[in-house]
């Protein structure tokens, strides 16, 4: 504990006041230009985002659209899901992933994950694949890529796409490349809490395929190429100037963040070895070739739910991430799922506890954060 700073100061889960206040000039600066302009739907600023970001994740090409929710639907929607067609995806996610599917029409089809990356089985995928199937969603949760080789090595055997859900890992890489990059398209949220956060909703998708990314340039202006005439059926899904404006600020900044961000993880590590807690809480793994961006530090505690209590009375911001799979979900029931259908999840969502490890935490608020879990187990 740092001296002369109180016990009792709240930890909280993030602090994005604590951000704005590094990059204030900038970012009311950038905000003032869009009100000068006064050109608020799509042009320039869009457009240089749009170059800034593919360039930052080494792909081609870069559609900025509304919401993470959208890349997800919009890269659906260039696959061609019809009515019944099988997309294969994880329970242990945000609702969104599989939710888009089921917009469409089309079933989403669960496969469990991996106990220790939380991301997706690959030998699972296998058994899964049918004739319906048109597309794989991996989510790379957390801050870290899935498995990215054998996922795409079932995909390429059966002619199936992989849409990338990278809304958590925007920066992290596997073997070298970044997330969203590897598959058939990849989708990202600039979701305030993301590691890359816009000042509202935002998303944007990634791809090589020059088809692909003009097919996407129509959908998320309601199909269209040129004013009023229509190719396809597409929506109102585009990123905002102001977003745009606001995120190319941020955007040479994420590295550094990203870096703290893993940094204060190698702390916990090292705090929770300390205080001797490995048979009551596992720490995250990360799987080799990854290099993990920590959108959350998730951990496995046993008595989770009264450690929340504990946590929430001595002021330490977490959250469980999450606690009901979507195959469990109400709306789901249709699909036959039960309990026990996929036990990795179903434990996780007994265990897991997010704890804060946004870039501006200090070290007195980790040994904080670890103090306080250890006083719970050892009360
Ligand atoms: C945030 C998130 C989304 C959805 O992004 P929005 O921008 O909120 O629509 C989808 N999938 C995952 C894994 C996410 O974390």
């Amino acid at each position: 504990m740092v001296a002369g700073e109180p016990l009792s100061v709240k930890v909280p889960l993030l602090d994005l006041k604590a951000q704005f206040q590094q990059i204030r000039a900038a970012v009311l600066s950038a905000v003032e230009g869009v009100c000068e302009d006064q050109s608020f739907i799509l042009g320039q600023r869009v457009e240089t985002f749009e170059a800034d970001i593919a360039d930052y994740l080494g792909c081609r090409y870069a559609v900025g659209v509304a919401s993470g929710s959208d890349a997800l639907l919009l890269s659906l929607m260039t696959v061609g899901i019809e009515p019944g067609d099988e997309v294969i995806t994880v329970p242990f996610t945000f609702f969104s992933t599989a939710g888009v599917v089921s917009r469409l029409s089309g079933v989403p089809v669960f496969v469990d994950i991996q106990t220790d990356t939380f991301t997706m089985d690959p030998d699972q995928l296998e058994k899964a694949v049918t004739p319906r199937t048109k597309a794989i969603i991996p989510v790379h949760l957390f801050g870290q890529c899935a498995d990215m080789e054998a996922i795409m090595d079932v995909a390429d055997r059966h002619g199936v796409k992989v849409i990338e859900d990278a809304c958590q890992s925007i920066g992290a890489s596997r073997h070298g490349r970044r997330a969203g990059t590897m598959g058939y398209t990849g989708c990202f949220s600039f979701f305030p809490s993301k590691n890359l956060g816009g000042v509202g909703d935002g998303g944007l998708i990634t791809t090589n395929d020059p088809a692909v990314r003009e097919l996407l340039l129509a959908l998320r202006v309601h199909g269209s190429r040129s004013d009023y005439h229509h190719d396809h059926i597409g929506l109102n899904s585009r990123l905002d100037a102001m977003e745009a404006a606001v995120l190319r600020v941020k955007l040479p900044y994420l590295k550094d963040w990203n870096t703290k961000r893993a940094r204060n993880a190698a702390k916990y590590e090292r705090l929770f070895a300390d205080a001797g807690l490995f048979d009551r809480v596992t720490l995250p793994t990360t799987d080799a070739g990854n290099v993990h961006v920590f959108n959350q530090y998730t951990i496995r505690a046993q008595r989770r739910d009264e450690l929340m209590a504990y946590l929430k009375d001595h002021e330490i911001g977490h959250k469980v991430y999450y606690p009901v799979p979507l195959h469990l979900q109400e709306c789901y029931q249709p699909l036959g799922y039960q309990k026990g259908h996929f036990p990795v999840s179903e434990l996780l969502a007994r265990e897991v506890l997010s704890l804060p490890i946004y870039p501006e935490l200090t070290d007195s608020q980790i040994q904080r954060v670890v103090q306080s879990i250890s006083d719970f187990y050892k009360s």
